[in-house]
């Protein structure tokens, strides 16, 4: 497959309200797509139809070729090679920093402990938080819970890599260090979704960038066609 992520005529409700609409979406392997727009229009619920955190109701919806649905042994393989990083961290508060990073990859990889050490530990260096890999979430700031969040994402090894707002949360000093983990990711070939109001971060990295609104795609285009026009 050379599309990572294939979407045709996605549609989602919530009860009544019409959340996704007709929604038709191609993300070749190793591209970076920027989802922008504004606040509840379907960015996050785009993003989570993708890895099978919210269900949809009709279209196709396919992932490295795996149909997203409720199959839980496609959806095991979809966990394994997808990751995600959420606005709020979701760290588990009751673990340290390394297992925080370790006890996914025992639940969803399988791996026996001493790898999964070996590469949290990996992980957390790259990401410049394993001096705290003993410590709990909220002995972290943001940013350093962000790029915990990243570590253990990536300690997966995932070929798809889903971002939702992950630097709403911060402060504006501690943007810029998530910021520089995601470019270098995007430039190192990862296929990345994310939803980003950071324009300088779609600018610099993002192949396409589609821009929603009440529940539809409204725009699509390449960074210059999208940010250059008058
Ligand atoms: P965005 O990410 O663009 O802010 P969301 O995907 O979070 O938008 O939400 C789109 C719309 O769907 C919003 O109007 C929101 O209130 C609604 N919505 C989101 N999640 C739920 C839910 N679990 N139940 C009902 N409505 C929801
Ligand atoms: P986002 O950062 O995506 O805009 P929200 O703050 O809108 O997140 O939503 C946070 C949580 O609340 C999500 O799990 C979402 O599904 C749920 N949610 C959002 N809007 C509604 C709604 N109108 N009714 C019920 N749940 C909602």
């Amino acid at each position: 497959h050379n599309s990572a992520i294939s979407i045709h005529g996605l549609e989602k409700y919530y009860g009544d309200f019409h959340a996704l609409k007709n929604i038709t979406l191609e993300v070749p392997d190793k591209q970076t797509l920027v989802i922008c727009g504004p606040s509840g229009s379907g960015k996050s619920t785009l993003v989570r139809c993708m890895n099978g955190l919210e269900t949809y109701h009709s279209g196709t919806l396919k992932v490295l070729g795996l149909p997203i649905g409720d199959d839980t042994k496609v959806m095991d393989q979809v966990r394994k090679r997808v990751g995600m990083v959420f606005q709020n961290f979701n760290l588990f508060p009751h673990l340290t920093i390394l297992e925080n990073c370790v006890l996914p990859q025992i639940r969803a990889l399988g791996r026996d402990r001493t790898a999964a050490t070996r590469e949290a530990r990996e992980h957390l260096q790259k990401m410049q938080v394993d001096i705290h890999a003993e410590k709990y979430p909220d002995q972290l700031s943001g940013g350093q819970q962000q790029r915990v969040a990243l570590a253990r994402a990536l300690a997966l090894k995932p070929e798809i890599m889903l971002f939702d707002e992950p630097t709403s949360a911060l402060d504006p000093e501690m943007i810029s260090e998530v910021l520089e983990v995601m470019q270098e990711l995007a430039r190192a070939d990862m296929t990345i979704v994310c939803v980003t109001h950071e324009m300088g971060f779609a600018k610099a990295v993002a192949d396409r960038v589609i821009l929603m609104a009440e529940g539809e795609i409204v725009e699509e285009g390449t960074p210059e066609q999208m940010f250059n026009n008058p």
